[in-house]
């Protein structure tokens, strides 16, 4: 990112015609520093949007407006299976092959309520077009065969091929990927949520699909829907980046040859207003025995104003923002005052991917019977708001949040421009203006202004969108120990029905298609097919790493580094205290430490007024934990040295990052410094609300990422970093916070005495690093506030010796209430700076698109199967996610050690991992995360040297290596452990053939 303020120089002028696109209208946005064009391609009526800017991640995207007219997943399972290939890509599964040997930085496809986006990124120019290129001829020309529909949708298979007196079974992709979705709480209380509010359009059906109603869906509707939808007169393109409009055009031009205009009906209609609220009653699973208590959850949902209509749709969020966006939020602090529930509902909040905008609040934790009076809570308290009027401070705090998202440079696991493309979004695929959204600070301006000639402006938004409008949902979800039993028994009553309407022939032909299409699955495209596809070659890749600006200064005598970058005049703070002496038993109790001082009261002011002032000085408040290996140069290439790692070094960090705008530095920086040197731990009611929050927010993680989970668990005997990673992020924390839960009144006394020990001991100067990042003007504002800071910071207290825990390496099972499994195999693997370092990450890129994907997804039917080589903590996971199998995952991972440890890979796919590798490692990053990436590889050790050596050993990686180092890591056999989140039944079972037992464990 250059550090261009502008935006670029108009080149097309509106009302120009230029390669079949009509310019409709040009608009500079400088507070993005973006040029805005939107055009429509004359002959197919194909809505283009560019926004030009210096940012060199292009985006491309394709939505076509798909609303379903069922629950059968018609628009997931296509969306999943345009992908597969086309007939000039005639490939099995050319997503995978572009995954695999592209740079891409961002290749994905979604399906929302109402459309189905194709998103592909890349840094590289030659990279992006062939990837658009790609991507549209899929879209717009898919082969959709029979065994693509049977693989990514659904298809009958019996229980065991062998036997036909066995059980029918449902297997598909995107089957097994909506029964995870349908077990995890969040995702049913949403659904219930917009179903319901929505009940006569298609928001009324469920787009992804519901594992019942998948089964019904038939070949020739899947096309027909295709045929409907996916035309360029229904497709809308957005573009972002520094690729020039007129190179789009000309290359959209030839890609749409060859369509015409059609007639599509994809309107979206609006739902008719309610003349009286609703109420709705759901369940979710929970396992058999788990206490039923506080496990309720209530929504309140209204239906709000159109998306289109923008000025109202800000407003809403301003308002939204302010009643529950922060701690100071008088309708959240009424909800958890009130202990009526738990924490706030995790879908509460405002929701704009729709037609008509929905908000919704809520408690968690609570009991069915408690719903009426929550919902009257939540309608006394608005009322209070409209009448007494809002803060203003609270308001003032929304919009500087509104003002500082929309001035953030963020690129998270997204880029910046699919950000962008969200807001887009939400008006123009119902007719509105498509920049409506997009220049917040002027937007923020005319809104202050109405707020100066009108001073009820938020008050009467209360009134109108929520007082007054009926249009509202009750929505109870509660939990069902019996609902996974009934589910799973209703199936095998409609299989075992289905089954004995069929004949024998049926049955058999059942069996015999099964076989056909896992043998269809198992032969590999030949390779003038994969040829096809346009491919970079190791030689086109860039040789030298990308290095961040570090500078190593002193400040008041404490190591800090600055990182000079364009920042769009925002200043990131981060201080790095060492923990990795803490004593063993307050280790554990770090995460809340961190969340307890971030989000309670200093300085003599109370959570609420800390909160008000966090709102409207920062653009964001937090803190971390970090543990990782030292970068070993003493490692050997024997491979007794990667098994051995009985002498691991590693270090902990714990760290608070803010980040202002530059005006607010000062008082931000004081912010920090009121908490680390005058926090507050005397509220216990806050105390205990924050514990529920953060436990109920933790539980809720473990079904939608379990496959991680279960990467903790097994990586947690393997190294100390990985240990802490568990301890602080996995199920050892949940089950601390549970107890302590249970337990408050009792332990509290002691649990505060040891918050304030660790406090004492850690904010100290000794401990400290700072890290600086913002331009230089930003830089040198920071240094004077850090300065300041740590004029106020204690000294003494440097860190003691390692605190080592002890390693037991063991077999795990987590039961947990699933239709779906989560298997994970785990081994300890070398630091960055091994020879073998280099290959093996080679080798895990390899066997994910490869072997793995082809087995367990592909012909396993799983969402997902993967590793990963964290060179970081030393660790080399395999891993699958919403998993219909257990023991045959474990036999694939067996598997793959065999293949890449015998067979040498060919030249196409090496060349293939070895330019997806290097994507990988090129991922670009917001100036946020490149500050916080060299502080972190400076704790590692991990120099820009020993960057290039690695990138290096990636480059030149040859067959015959990649095969020495599989045989030289993975023949040992690595010390490799198991854990599987699955259902109680199924870890039961495969116990009964496991050699090495799993030690079953309940989620608590
Ligand atoms: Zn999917």
């Amino acid at each position: 990112m250059t550090q261009n303020h502008k935006c670029p120089a108009i080149t097309i002028s509106q009302g120009d015609s230029r390669s079949g696109f009509m310019m409709r209208r040009v608009e500079q946005i400088p507070e993005i520093r973006v040029t805005a064009y939107e055009m429509e391609h004359e002959r197919t009526g194909a809505r283009v949007l560019h926004l030009h800017c210096d940012d060199r991640e292009n985006l491309y995207a394709i939505a076509f407006r798909t609303p379903p007219p069922d629950s059968t997943g018609l628009p997931h399972i296509l969306e999943h299976s345009v992908l597969a290939g086309s007939e000039r890509y005639p490939l099995k599964d050319a997503f995978n092959e572009l995954l695999k040997g592209t740079l891409q930085t961002f290749l994905n496809a979604f399906t929302y309520p109402d459309k189905t986006i194709y998103p592909v990124a890349s840094q590289v120019r030659v990279d992006y077009f062939n990837l658009a290129r790609v991507y549209t001829d899929l879209v717009l020309r898919p082969r959709l065969l029979p065994q693509t529909f049977a693989q990514e949708g659904h298809h009958l298979d019996l229980a065991d091929p062998k036997d036909p007196g066995s059980d029918l079974i449902v297997s598909g992709i995107v089957y097994n990927e909506m029964k995870g979705a349908y077990s995890s709480p969040d995702s049913l209380m949403y659904k219930a949520l917009q179903e319901n509010l929505y009940p006569d359009t298609p928001y009324a059906c469920d787009s992804g699909g519901s594992p019942e109603a998948i089964p019904s869906l038939t070949y020739e509707q899947f096309k027909a829907f295709h045929r409907a939808y996916y035309s360029p007169s229904n497709a809308y393109w957005f573009l972002y980046g520094d690729i020039p409009t007129a190179d789009h055009l000309i290359f959209l031009e030839e890609i749409l040859a060859g369509f015409e205009r059609v007639q599509v009906d994809s309107g979206i209609p609006s739902q008719p207003r309610w003349d009286v609220p609703s109420a709705v009653r759901g369940y979710y699973p929970v396992a058999k025995a788990e206490s039923m208590q506080k496990k309720t959850t209530v929504n309140v949902g209204w239906m709000l104003s159109e998306n289109t209509d923008h000025d109202t749709a800000l407003l809403l969020q301003i308002t939204a923002g302010a009643l529950v966006g922060s701690a100071a939020g008088p309708l959240r602090k009424a909800l958890i005052d009130s202990g009526l529930g738990e924490d706030l509902s995790p879908v509460t909040g405002l929701e704009r991917d729709l037609k008509q905008i929905a908000f919704a609040v809520g408690l968690r934790g609570t009991e069915p019977q408690k719903a009426q009076q929550i919902e009257k809570l939540i309608l006394d308290t608005l009322r209070r708001v409209a009448g007494d009027g809002f803060d203003r401070e609270l308001i003032e705090g929304t919009l500087h949040q509104v003002e500082f998202q929309g001035k953030e440079i963020q690129r998270g696991t997204f880029p910046y421009g699919i950000t962008l493309m969200g807001r887009v979004f939400h008006t123009w695929l119902y007719g509105g203006d498509p920049l409506a959204g997009l220049n917040f600070p002027r937007l923020i301006e005319a809104v202050r202004r109405r707020w100066a000639e009108h001073p009820a402006l938020f008050e009467d938004v209360v009134r109108k969108w929520f007082l007054v409008n009926p249009h509202r949902l009750l929505s109870v979800m509660e939990p069902s120990p019996g609902y996974l039993d009934e589910q799973e028994a209703s199936f095998r009553n409609r299989m075992s029905g289905i089954k004995a309407t069929l004949p024998a022939d049926a049955i058999e032909k059942i069996r015999r298609d099964a076989e056909a299409l896992k043998s269809f699955q198992a032969q590999a495209d030949g390779p003038e097919t994969l040829a096809c596809l346009p491919r970079l070659n190791v030689r086109d890749l860039e040789r030298t790493v990308e290095t961040i600006p570090t500078e190593r200064m002193s400040i008041g005598g404490v190591t800090a580094l600055t990182h000079e970058l364009f920042t769009n005049g925002i200043a990131y703070l981060d201080m790095a205290f060492d923990i990795s002496d803490i004593p063993e038993d307050l280790q554990p109790c770090l995460p809340l430490l961190g969340k307890f001082m971030t989000n309670m009261g200093a300085a003599g002011l109370d959570y609420e007024q800390m909160a008000k002032r966090i709102a409207l000085k920062t653009g964001g408040f937090g803190s971390s934990l970090s543990a990782g290996l030292f970068a070993d140069r003493e490692a050997q290439t024997d491979h007794k040295a990667i098994t051995g790692f009985s002498e691991e070094k590693h270090w902990q960090k714990m760290i608070f990052r803010v980040s202002a705008l530059y005006r607010h530095i000062g008082d931000a920086v004081d912010i920090l410094a009121d908490v680390l040197t005058a926090g507050d731990l005397s509220d216990e009611t806050r105390m205990r609300d924050l514990l529920a929050e953060k436990k109920n927010r933790l539980h809720a993680a473990v079904i939608p990422s379990g496959h991680l989970f279960a990467k903790r668990s097994a990586g947690a005997s393997l190294s100390v970093a990985a240990f802490r990673d568990e301890q602080w992020s996995g199920k050892t924390q949940l089950e601390l916070l549970t107890n302590l839960m249970h337990a408050f009144g009792d332990r509290k006394e002691a649990f505060r005495d040891k918050l304030i020990r660790l406090k004492d001991l850690i904010f100290r100067r000794e401990r400290l690093t700072l890290n600086l990042t913002a331009d230089t003007e930003g830089l040198a504002m920071l240094v004077r506030a850090a300065q300041a800071l740590l004029a106020r910071l204690p000294m003494g207290g440097p860190a003691g010796p390692l605190s080592v825990p002890e390693l037991k390496p063991r077999d795990t099972g987590v039961a947990i209430p699933a239709q779906v499994c989560y298997v994970a195999k785990v081994m300890k693997a070398p630091t960055y700076t091994d020879p073998l370092a280099a290959s093996l990450w080679v080798l895990s890129r390899q066997l994910s698109s490869g072997y793995l994907y082809k087995h367990i997804r592909v012909q396993g039917g799983a969402y997902g199967g993967m590793c990963q080589y964290d060179p970081m903590n030393g660790l080399f996971a395999f891993l699958s996610y919403r998993d219909p199998h257990l023991l045959t995952t474990l036999d694939v991972y067996r598997r793959a050690v065999d293949i890449v440890t015998r067979e040498k890979i060919s030249v196409e796919d090496l060349e293939k991992a070895v330019v997806g590798a290097i994507g990988t490692l090129d991922r670009p990053m917001d100036p946020a995360g490149r500050g916080l990436t060299a502080l972190i590889r400076t704790f590692a050790g991990l120099t820009d040297a020993d960057r290039q050596t690695f990138r290096d050993g990636v480059l030149n990686v040859t067959a015959d290596q990649l095969q020495e180092t599989a045989v030289r890591y993975f023949e040992p056999a690595a010390a490799s452990v198991v854990a599987v989140y699955a259902a109680e039944e199924r870890l039961t079972r495969a116990n009964e053939v496991l050699p090495a037992k799993l030690t079953i464990e309940r989620l608590s």
